[in-house]
């Protein structure tokens, strides 16, 4: 990661990095931690805020920054807090607010598309294909409430084996395995952007609705701890925050996304973790008069993973995710 300049074996440092990309000129420099073991080892890149509402993730990265001590660890740890800034910045949900792209469906970028595309291209040139392992750290956006899972690609090559040995490593109480993108896009999500470049990679979701939950945090940092020690960067003493347990995950080969045709009022009858079957009515949507618009039916059996919360949904709008076994 030449962009960081020289890292020094027992120390960590600090960087202010302006990313390479037309369209970044402007931007104010993001925050890189570099946590250099005095042994050698493995390089692992992680970072948050590729959405810029979920801020359990971004705190995660900051806490692991402060806890992890370069004199105890093995290899290298990059830890870039928060890559969507003007998200952060703004509040801005799913998106960023400067070409209104979802960066998580533009992996692994292109230099010379939109913001968002140079943006992810640019972490991936930078930082990602210089790593030996990546791990994306989401929550629920804003308007969004979840069970902590964790998301990787699903094969038989090495990459894929590596990342999901990595994705189990983790430790939260679900692995979904995906093959091929969830909704119709440019590009892939980072886990997959990554995979394709030869890095094994996972993206890991725990928090949500704008919320700092201290419980989501200690879930991720114990997370990123439980993979360090999976890659021998970290003994096993591993110094856990908290009183987070690893579970073992349970496997997930199939994600589900549920719209409504409607835009209106959103009513659901279930919450994220609820166990739903195929054809049960899982809510409603109305509209402001208070009539039924149409009913939303599980397409299939499975498991709630992330819930739309606000009540105001847009036509075609996304209400939910199911994982299925
Ligand atoms: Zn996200």
């Amino acid at each position: 990661m030449k962009i960081l300049g020289e890292l020094k074996p027992g120390t960590t440092q600090r960087h202010m990095i302006k990313l390479p990309g037309a369209a970044l000129a402007k931007d104010e420099p993001r925050p890189v931690i570099s946590v250099t073991g005095a042994k050698p080892g493995p390089v692992l890149f992680v970072n948050a805020g590729v959405h810029g509402g979920e801020y359990p993730a971004i705190e995660a990265v900051i806490r692991l920054s402060k806890a992890l001590d370069p004199e105890k660890i093995s290899g290298r740890v990059i830890l870039m807090p928060c890559l969507n800034l003007p998200a952060f910045r703004r509040r801005t949900p799913f998106v960023c607010p400067i070409d209104n792209v979802n960066p998580n469906r533009v992996f692994p970028g292109n230099p010379s598309g939109s913001y968002s595309e140079q943006m992810t291209h640019a972490l991936i040139t930078e930082f990602v294909i210089h790593a030996d392992a990546y791990i994306d750290l989401h929550g629920g956006d804003i308007p969004e409430a979840l069970v902590p899972f964790v998301l990787c690609r699903a094969g038989e090559d090495g990459v894929a084996k590596k990342s999901k040995e990595i994705a189990m490593a983790f430790g939260l109480p679900y692995v979904l395995t995906i093959t091929k993108p969830v909704q119709p896009s440019k590009g892939y999500s980072s886990y997959a952007g990554a995979a394709e470049k030869g890095i094994p990679a996972i993206l890991a979701e725990a928090g949500g609705v704008g919320q700092m939950d201290s419980a989501a945090v200690e879930l991720l940092v114990n997370g990123v701890k439980r993979v360090m020690q999976h890659l021998k960067m970290l003994g096993p003493e591993g110094q856990a925050l908290g009183t987070s347990a690893s579970t073992t995950p349970k496997v997930l080969t199939k994600f589900e996304w549920v719209y409504t045709k409607h835009a209106g009022m959103w009513y659901p009858k279930v919450a994220a973790g609820d166990v739903v079957k195929d054809g049960e009515a899982i809510g409603h949507v109305g509209d402001l008069f208070g009539d039924l618009l149409e009913k939303i039916v599980s397409p299939v059996n499975g498991v709630v993973l992330f819930l739309t919360i606000n009540p105001s949904v847009a036509k075609e709008g996304l209400l939910m995710g199911i994982g299925v076994e």
